[in-house]
């Protein structure tokens, strides 16, 4: 038995593409059960993208990830709402194509959680002071309003804001930005963006300053009196199914 699951966003739009999804794939003899389902379609933006993937954070190696984009603009997911009928047929025939992007894990105290666009650390109240190091080895002293550490599928977004590279996908580094850094002749940081192989491991040592968050993706805590973070490419891996037409250069050129 093959199952699957609809996640919409929840206007009329993506709830009647969701629907539509349903009826078709059951008359394939699909079942829609949340519990059992490899098969998770996605109707909505990127936003409704990131919460599907949060909501199968723990299942990531049973399920696979089928985007149908119903807003005005979207990376994630790749097919159009008018050719969601073409790819369920290509569904269907099995003619899809799965692409893997692991997930950037932060570790603190005894806690983890999971990114897949970015992890950010952020002070908008008080300047964040955090010593970077890559791999045990010192690298830098960071005084601003925050660090980025991006994926590549995340380099489209809140990196590409503060002047991160795009990253070709395929290519599963891992990028760390400033966030309006403070230099000086008293401070010096990098400045510029750091593109790190994919086996890096990127630890912050923060000093305690009210209005420190963690953010990773659309959630955030407060970090409060957490005082290191380790962060590195995690075993767990989002599968996305993409069909035919699925080019990411022509992807980026038609929505930038
Ligand atoms: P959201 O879901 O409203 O998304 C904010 C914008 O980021 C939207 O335009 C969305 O289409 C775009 N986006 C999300 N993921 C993307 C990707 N991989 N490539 C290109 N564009 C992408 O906002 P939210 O719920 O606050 O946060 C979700 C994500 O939005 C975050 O992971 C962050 O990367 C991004 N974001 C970007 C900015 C910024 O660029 N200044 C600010 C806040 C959040």
């Amino acid at each position: 038995m093959n199952y699957f699951y609809t996640i919409s966003r929840g206007d009329q739009a993506s709830n009647d593409i969701a629907k539509q999804i349903q009826l078709k794939l059951e008359l394939n003899n699909y079942v829609l059960d949340k519990d059992l389902a490899t098969n998770i379609f996605v109707v909505g933006g990127d936003g409704t993208f990131l919460d599907a993937i949060h909501t199968f954070v723990s299942k990531l190696n049973e399920v696979k990830f089928i985007g149908i984009h119903t807003g005005t603009l979207g990376f994630i997911a790749d097919c159009e709402k008018d050719e969601f009928d073409i790819m369920l047929d290509e569904f269907l025939q099995n003619k899809q194509r799965i692409f893997n992007y692991p997930l950037i894990e932060a570790v603190y105290e005894d806690k983890t959680v999971y990114a897949f666009n970015e992890i950010r650390i952020e002070n908008n109240v008080r300047t964040l002071l955090v010593d970077v190091a890559i791999n045990d080895t010192y690298f830098e002293t960071f005084r601003g309003s925050g660090l980025c550490l991006s994926t590549q599928i995340g380099s489209t977004a809140y990196n590409r804001s503060i002047g991160g590279a795009v990253v070709e996908h395929g290519l599963n580094v891992l990028q760390l930005s400033e966030i309006a850094g403070i230099h000086h002749k008293a401070y010096q940081s990098l400045q510029s963006s750091i593109i790190l192989k994919e086996t890096s491991v990127v630890t912050f040592d923060l000093n305690y300053y009210e209005g420190a968050i963690l953010c990773y993706d659309h959630k955030h805590i407060k970090l409060g009196k957490v005082d290191k973070l380790i962060c590195k490419n995690s075993d767990k891996i989002v599968k996305i199914a993409r069909f035919n037409h699925y080019n990411y250069l022509k992807r980026l050129k038609n929505l930038f």
